[in-house]
């Protein structure tokens, strides 16, 4: 256990983990000083205008904010106004335009019928391969899930390109749930509360960093060498890199985005997957569909690549194959090891992290911090790093 002394706390990373945290701590009266390597606040969530098109621009990759907790629905509110959007994702393959996620209207159209749900249901489950009992692989539960055909059609291109190895190389958890839908509902996501917000993620992170106790530092690298001069840290860069890749580098895939402009509307709505592995890109993201409120006669978009992530690139996906997992392990134990430093959000532990479990496990972390300095005066070392261990395994 830690003495918590009084001093200034670091918060690497102004993304929504580091905002998060921070702001709740400046809140109880603690100051924060938050670092960021990059130019900008909200890290992966960062939005700003196109210069050429006015259109607001995802700048790494489109986020759709969505969520069943109310008190995140309500912090993120707090902040910027959100504005109704749904996200309707639609998929090229094979020449022909298609609904995602599979629905009643998919089945249909790919196979050019007019199935009632109960008779989709029974279509699908004859599709299924029953000879597959227990599925290894990706490829092995999607063919068991929905056959052959659907399975080339929507999933195995995309995740061959998406993950850069063949669907039979990958673990069968991925794909936990049938990923079909036997109505006609094509919102991609399930969650109750659903928004995008009105001036931009980048506004809305502006905003929670806003307060006299927090100091914000942009185009600053922060090293573990510094952690003397702060009470705590609470770091949300790469596990690895805090370490200086000292054990080496956990995988990650990274994403090059094309962008080109048009004058009216490209495509039609925000997200076109391209399903075919013949097509060297994943999708293509129309910006200005994620503003339906807003006016532009230009459009901007991005086509979207992905590839392995080298050393100079941004880390987007974690891997977290069999070889990152025993690597993870050796960090996970380092980290355990530090006795004031929390390790949080998507780098920090290695973790796809929606943003509403981002904010979610911030403001956990923050609490259980208060918690501890108001308290009893001592929290656990590492502390949100072993509350996940599991998640490390
Ligand atoms: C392509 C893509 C699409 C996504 N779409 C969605 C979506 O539609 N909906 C959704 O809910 N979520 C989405 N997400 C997830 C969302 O991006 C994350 O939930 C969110 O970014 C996590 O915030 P974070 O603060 O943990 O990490 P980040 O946003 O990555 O912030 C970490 C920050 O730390 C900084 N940093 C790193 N090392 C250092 C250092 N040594 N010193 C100083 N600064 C440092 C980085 O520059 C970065 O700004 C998506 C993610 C990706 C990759």
């Amino acid at each position: 256990m830690n003495k918590i002394r009084t001093g200034k706390i670091a918060v690497v990373g102004a993304g929504l983990s580091g905002a998060v945290i921070g702001r709740e701590l400046a809140d109880a009266g603690h100051k924060i000083e938050v670092f960021d390597t990059r130019n900008h606040v909200a890290g992966n969530c960062h939005t700003e205008r196109d210069r050429e098109t006015g259109v607001m621009v995802h700048v790494y990759g489109p986020h759709i904010f969505h969520t069943d907790d109310r008190e995140i629905w309500d912090y993120v509110n707090r902040f910027e106004r959100f504005m109704p959007y749904k996200n309707r994702v639609k998929t090229t393959s094979n020449g022909q335009v298609y609904s995602l996620p599979i629905n009643l209207h998919t089945i249909n159209q790919f196979f050019g019928k007019a199935l009632r749900p109960d008779e989709a249901r029974a279509f699908i489950e004859d599709l299924s391969d029953k000879a597959i009992e227990d599925p290894r692989t990706f490829e092995e539960q999607a063919l068991r899930f929905i056959g052959r055909e659907l399975y080339e059609a929507f999933f195995r291109g995309y995740t061959q390109k998406q993950w850069g190895c063949n669907p039979t190389e990958l673990p069968a958890s991925i794909l936990k749930r049938l990923p079909v839908r036997f109505n006609y509902d094509d919102n991609y996501f399930f969650h109750q509360y659903q928004g995008m917000p009105e001036n931009g993620y980048t506004e809305m992170v502006r905003r929670i960093l806003d307060h006299a106790n927090i100091t914000v530092h942009l185009q600053t690298r922060f090293h573990r060498s510094w952690n003397g001069d702060f009470t705590h840290t609470f770091y949300s860069g790469p596990l690895d890199g805090y370490f200086d890749f000292e054990n080496g580098r956990l995988g990650y895939r990274t994403l090059d985005f094309e962008r080109f402009t048009y004058e009216g509307d490209y495509q039609g709505c925000a997200v076109m997957n391209y399903g075919d592995a013949s097509v060297p890109f994943t999708r293509v993201t129309e910006h200005k569909h994620f503003s339906p409120w807003e006016e532009h006669t230009g459009s901007v978009c991005y086509r979207e690549y992905s590839r392995a992530c080298g050393p100079d690139d941004i880390p987007y996906y974690p891997i977290r194959l069999v070889e990152d997992k025993a690597q993870l392990a050796q960090y996970a134990a380092r980290a355990a090891q530090e006795t004031s430093v929390t390790f949080v959000g998507r780098l920090g532990t290695y973790r796809y992290l929606d943003m509403d479990m981002t904010i979610r496990e911030a403001l956990d972390t923050a609490r259980l911090y208060l918690f501890g300095t108001a308290g009893t005066a001592s929290i656990p070392a590492s502390a949100d790093l072993q509350r996940r261990a599991p998640s490390f395994a």
